[in-house]
C-alpha cells in the first residue's frame, strides 16, 4: 500500500497539470479479476491472460500516450511499444 500511495503521489507531481488522465490510467490498470501478487498496478496480457507487473516508468509512459491522444479504455489498448518492454523485462 505504502509502494502504491509513493507511486501515486509521483504521479500526481509529474503530471500535476492532468490530474484525471494519470487518475484513469493508474484506475484502469489496478490489478484485479482477480488480483495477483504482483501488484498494485497490471497489465493482463489479452492473448495469455498473463499478468505483467506495471511500474511506475510504465505508468508514466503510459500517461503519455494518452495525453497525446491515445485512447485508453481496456488493457487491449496498450500501445505495443509499452508491451515489448514488459515482454522484454520478464525475461
Ligand atoms: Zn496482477
Amino acid at each position: 500500500m505504502l509502494a502504491e500511495g509513493a507511486a501515486q503521489l509521483d504521479a500526481e507531481q509529474a503530471f500535476s497539470g492532468h490530474p484525471s488522465i494519470w487518475w484513469e490510467v493508474y484506475n484502469l490498470m489496478r490489478c484485479t479479476d482477480p488480483p495477483c501478487n504482483l501488484g498494485p498496478h497490471c497489465w493482463r496480457d489479452p492473448v495469455g491472460k498473463k499478468h505483467y507487473k506495471l511500474k511506475s516508468h510504465h505508468l508514466r509512459s503510459l500517461i503519455m500516450h494518452v495525453q497525446d491522444g491515445l485512447t485508453l479504455k481496456t488493457h487491449d489498448d496498450i500501445p505495443e511499444e509499452i508491451r515489448e518492454q514488459l515482454y522484454a523485462e520478464e525475461q
